[in-house]
């Protein structure tokens, strides 16, 4: 597995941004960690070995990923995957049938997905709840939970949840509490230092920022917790190339900067929005109408540039999506490009309309992932799609 250098811990968050992980190349001297195109690792005599044996279980440029994460998280060890739900099957992995969870109603759509068409026939049970409401999830708790999984903020709602309140009630009932930092990152929110057990990503986002690979991410702060996550990422295999991996290292080493200017954009835009359609109809945790904002405040240092807007009608929705031409109508957000999407019919398409209907999740919903263009360009661009609306 891949534990964190202790040396690595020097530093503020953008020097552990830059550096944390990584180390000039031994043979040249090279600044950049080399991409490590091999799948297997010449050994000296029986037993005998650097500390690699086949690549399915370690990588250098992989595990120069998984502490750079693991330090910008403040864990202890990282474990990366090919995908975020790759990521999230793994650490389901960790659990067996007859197993409860207790998961967030406003997960992304594709963890919905994997529980509930996969998992479930596999003999783990799920109850989903409001996790905004802690007595909600204290209520869903049973002798036979062993985890509370939350998403915050969530996907496309932007809801928030206390971790802290989170990491009380799954300690309490001896569950792990495994949270989704996709959307804030760990420059914004660290679930670990909350209490939470595990955090994962899917660094196909934020963490990566370039819309350019696909990858899942997670962390941990316990040894026990570790050993037993890289058994199964070593046994189930679900493990990016290392060519994913190494984007997604360079990637972070501009975190910082990329989400300040998402942060700044996402207030400007917000801003703006409310003064043209009216604070009710712009869901972002920045704005003092949110309904969690002291929360918000409270337990992540920025906002970020994730909203979500309220059209009214699906026709409103298909007439701002098709107009809109700096922001790109697509799947996915945390890019430095500016996307927009419909969540009722992509993000959350294999969710049933009753469950998005008692979420409130509605056809007349675009969520804006807000990029780091010139917001004036960003601004002008939505004016113009607004038109008519
Ligand atoms: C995209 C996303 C995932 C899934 O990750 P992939 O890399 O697409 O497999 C999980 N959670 C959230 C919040 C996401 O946005």
């Amino acid at each position: 597995m891949t534990r964190i250098f202790d040396e690595d811990l020097a530093g503020g968050f953008a020097t552990r941004a830059i550096h944390a992980g990584q180390r000039p190349d031994p043979v040249s001297g090279a600044i950049m960690t080399p991409l490590y195109l091999t799948s297997t690792y010449v050994q000296e005599s029986i037993g005998v070995n650097k500390g690699y044996e086949y690549a399915r279980g370690k990588n250098p440029t992989r595990q120069a990923l998984e502490r750079n994460v693991a330090v910008l998280e403040g864990g202890t060890h990282g474990f990366a995957f090919g995908s975020g739900m790759g990521c999230l099957d793994s650490i389901m992995k960790l659990f067996r049938a007859g197993d409860h969870i207790v998961c967030a109603e406003n997960v992304y759509g594709g963890t919905f997905r994997l529980f509930d068409r996969i998992l479930r026939h596999m003999g783990l049970s799920f109850t989903y709840v409001d996790t905004s409401d802690p007595q909600r999830v204290d209520d869903a708790m049973t002798p036979a939970t062993r985890a509370l999984l939350v998403e915050t903020p969530t996907n496309p709602l932007m809801r928030l949840t206390d971790l802290r309140a989170m990491s009380d009630i799954a300690k309490r009932h001896q569950a792990l509490l495994i949270v989704d930092n996709t959307f804030a990152t760990p420059i914004y929110q660290r679930p670990l230092e909350l209490g939470a057990d595990i955090v994962w990503h899917s660094t196909t986002k934020y963490i990566n920022g370039h819309s350019d690979m696909i990858g899942g991410l997670a962390v941990v702060l316990e040894d026990d917790l570790a050993d037993r996550l890289q058994f199964i990422l070593n046994a189930a295999g679900a493990v990016p190339g290392p060519f994913d991996a190494w984007l997604a290292l360079r990637g972070t080493k501009t975190l910082p900067l990329r989400m300040k200017q998402h942060d700044i954009n996402g207030r400007a835009i917000a801003d703006f929005l409310v003064g043209r359609l009216g604070a009710e109809r712009v869901i972002y945790p920045g704005l003092a109408t949110h309904p969690h904002h002291e929360l918000a405040k409270a337990q992540m240092s920025a906002f970020g540039g994730m909203m979500t807007l309220d059209l009214g009608s699906k026709d409103n929705a298909r007439s701002f999506l098709e107009k809109v031409r700096v922001f790109s109508l697509a799947e996915s957000l945390g890019g430095v490009e500016s996307l927009t999407n419909h969540p009722y019919t992509m993000t959350h398409g294999s969710v049933p309309s009753e469950v998005k209907d008692a979420m409130g999740l509605t056809e007349g919903m675009v969520r804006l992932s807000c990029g780091i263009e010139d917001a004036e360009d960003l601004i002008e661009d939505l004016e113009q799609a607004l038109v008519g609306i």
